[in-house]
């Protein structure tokens, strides 16, 4: 039963020293301190639920963040969660075009980060008060709520309420039977942790020689700070994982377009099967001309996980800029914005592959895939969500990964609770592990 009134929002900076070990650098974010605005809603129901949710960054603009949210909370305390949840589509509008807020926005940047916080607070205290994961609390809703979860403002020239009505109905057919598929053998997905770009060349060898050794088929590898350095890495991993597994490389946005192309080219020997963010993830045109240039050399696009909003995607995909779609949990406002960008995609017939990592966003993308996957595209073919095997342990219900896959959650929410020593531990700069680092004066 959907009740209780929130009466308050409490934020936290939490922050994981993972630059200490190079995990997550790339050829534009070399010293990546893994950090989440972490967000806890509380209601007056006598049931005890509470709701966490977190945006992502990579240190110290979380303290922006933070700010934000705060900014934002007035419009979420003392609000009823069925009144929230009746209206949704309403309520995603409320805090989206709060007449001040929005001018530093509108639904981009710090704003819709802090946005997509409190909007994945909500989804998970309204799973929890369900007694479902998300996905199956998405999965079961009726298709007309569904869509009254979605603000269509400004997408409705590529795709109407209509359309992705008729894409809900279309896709109950076997609904049941690929839902059975997910419990059974989960949904696919791909590694990143063997190479980032800060790893040395034997680090690199031995995760690859693991990451096998457990299943793995599919690898990404970090590029563009260097082209003699890409052409080693990719052929070591090349040859690790031999011709039939699948090799996808990404750039973090570093060139420009023309030196995307040519760099790309450079590459093509070892048969990757996308692109990943070449260039800035405002340029629609750069992308489409990108996408044209190397689809002959059968490499694809991909892109998503700096993509602002609806809107944006709506673009990419109206100039065939991309060939992979990333959603991102954690950018776009919450569960309400995805939905949208899932449908749009469902559309566009393009492979949606999920941006994850970080901090929670395995966790919580995994549940919009799998949903995707039941009710919307219905199809795995080209399809494959990002893993990232970096702090899980600090969740109370983490990923479950099997022969490569995604396993469906099953315990009641969004998987965005962090174990309480995890959160006091990592608070910022209040924490323990922080203050015995600048004890150590690593810091
Ligand atoms: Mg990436």
């Amino acid at each position: 039963m959907v009740g209780g009134r929130i009466r308050s929002l409490a934020v936290r900076d939490l922050r994981f020293p993972t630059a200490l070990g190079g995990h997550g650098s790339d050829a534009m974010h070399t010293d990546p301190d893994y950090s989440a605005a972490y967000v806890t809603l509380e209601t007056d129901a006598n049931d005890g639920l509470k709701g966490y949710g977190l945006t992502f960054t990579l240190g110290k603009g979380t303290e922006v963040v933070v700010c934000a949210v705060n900014a934002l909370a007035h419009h979420v305390v003392n609000k009823d969660l069925a009144e929230i949840v009746s209206n949704f589509r309403g309520f995603y509008r409320q805090l989206t075009s709060d007449g001040q807020l929005r001018w530093i926005g509108p639904e981009k940047g710090v704003v819709h980060l802090a946005t997509a916080a409190i909007l994945n607070a909500v989804w998970d205290l309204w799973a929890k008060q369900e007694g479902k994961p998300l996905w199956k609390l998405l999965v079961d809703m009726d298709p007309k709520q569904l869509l009254s979860c979605i603000d269509f403002r400004y997408i409705t020239d590529a795709l109407t309420e209509e359309e992705a009505y008729e894409i809900l109905q279309k896709g109950l057919v076997g609904k049941k039977e690929r839902e059975e598929q997910m419990l059974k053998n989960g949904y696919p997905a791909y590694t990143t942790s063997c190479a980032w770009l800060g790893y040395s060349d034997q680090r690199l060898k031995q995760l690859c020689q693991k990451a096998l050794e457990d299943g793995w088929t599919r690898f990404k590898v970090k590029v563009g700070a260097d082209l003699q350095d890409d052409m080693r890495r990719c052929r070591l991993l090349r040859e690790l994982i031999g011709p039939e597994n699948i090799l996808m490389l990404d750039a973090n946005q570093r060139w420009d377009v023309q030196e995307a192309v040519e760099w790309v080219s450079k590459l093509a020997e070892f048969k990757p099967l996308w692109i990943e963010e070449p260039t800035s993830p405002d340029d629609i045109l750069g992308h489409a001309t990108i996408s044209k240039a190397l689809s002959p050399l059968g490499i694809g696009v991909a892109t998503g996980e700096q993509c602002h909003n609806r809107v944006i995607f709506k673009q990419l995909l109206q100039a065939k800029a991309l060939q992979y779609l990333q959603i991102d949990s954690c950018r776009l406002g919450s569960v309400n914005e995805n939905l949208s960008v899932l449908l749009m995609a469902k559309k566009f017939q393009i492979p949606v592959c999920p941006h994850a990592g970080g901090v929670g966003l395995c966790e919580l993308v995994q549940h919009l895939i799998i949903f995707d996957f039941i009710s919307v595209s219905g199809s795995l073919e080209n399809r494959m969500c990002e893993f990232v095997d970096h702090l899980h342990e600090h969740f109370k219900y983490p990923v479950v990964i099997k022969k490569a896959s995604y396993m469906p959650p099953q315990d009641p929410g969004y998987s965005s609770e962090m174990k309480e020593d995890s959160v006091k531990q990592h608070e910022f700069p209040e924490g323990e592990v922080w203050q015995n680092l600048m004890a150590a004066q690593k810091l």
